[in-house]
């Protein structure tokens, strides 16, 4: 289904096999040359992506297959998403919740063909402070279902904020998303999905302000770990913060997205030996 967007833009379906065939390779080319941008890294792939996906032989279960630098997708520790139990947390005063700084932020909206991903215009207003590091929003993003399971429940959708400090190391903050009330905060983006997979030329361009604050309380609980990214390559080193209070979208807004996109979470990964901390204030 990742390139159903892609197949859209071409005119040539009624042509033979061959043509066919190049059309697939085509799209494929299509996909990979998306810059890095849905995963939770901007930093992680130097080479080229290769051609992954959610299901069949492209799926979460052959991406250590698809490129060497994918073998940590099999191999790793600390791979993400997981299942946060709540009856195992640790609660440790040390590691404190992100400290958020964001602010009202114009934002550009890709379809990558694995996601829709929201990028601030201008991006040094937006960080967040973790173990007093700086970390500058880089952009957000959307699974359907969500990724993380808490208590080994899924929820209907999850946000993804992905934060890069001066080094180049990552910190994810998500948010699982359930069907309730209309989100205003993000109305404007949900009337607005780019149903293709967009180019430069064709991003789409909010008229209106992001404040990122707005999708939390500042009472919500924060569960973190350290975890990977969910996409290829899988790199780990990545600081994880889930809340631990879901925010809603309305029927039509989930509807929305997955219209577009329905089946981009990876099953959650194993635990091994992390804890997941009940972050202090
Ligand atoms: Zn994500």
């Amino acid at each position: 289904m990742v390139h159903k967007n892609v197949f859209k833009t071409r005119k040539w379906y009624g042509l033979a096999l061959i043509a066919g065939l190049l059309l697939f390779q085509t799209a494929c080319a299509t996909a990979s040359k998306q810059p890095a941008a849905h995963q939770e890294s901007a930093s992680a792939v130097a080479h080229e992506e290769k051609h992954w996906g959610y299901t069949g032989d492209v799926g979460p279960e052959y991406w250590y297959t698809l490129d060497p630098a994918y073998a940590i997708a099999k191999d790793g520790k600390a791979q993400s998403p997981i299942n946060i139990v709540t009856g195992d947390l640790v609660p440790n005063d040390a590691l404190q919740k992100p400290v958020l700084h964001y602010h009202e932020t114009k934002f550009e909206v890709e379809n990558n063909g694995h996601t829709i991903e929201c990028l601030p215009i201008q991006d040094a207003e937006n960080y967040i402070t973790i173990d007093d590091q700086q970390y500058i929003l880089q952009q957000f993003h959307f699974h359907a279902p969500s990724e993380h399971q808490i208590d080994g429940v899924y929820a209907d959708m999850e946000v993804h904020l992905v934060h890069k400090d001066a080094q180049g190391n990552l910190a994810v903050v998500g948010i699982l998303i359930r069907e309730g009330q209309e989100n205003a905060l993000l109305e404007e983006l949900f009337t607005k999905l780019p149903k293709e997979v967009t180019s430069e030329e064709t991003l789409v361009h909010l008229e209106g302000l992001i404040d990122l604050s707005g999708l939390f309380t500042g009472n919500e609980t924060m569960y973190r770990y350290d975890g990977s990214l969910t996409t290829p390559p899988c790199s780990e080193g990545v600081k994880w913060s889930v809340a631990g209070q879901s925010i809603e979208l309305s029927t039509a807004q989930i509807t929305a997205f997955k219209t577009l996109y329905t089946g981009n979470n990876r099953p959650v990964q194993n635990l091994y030996d992390r804890k997941v901390v009940l972050a202090g204030e």
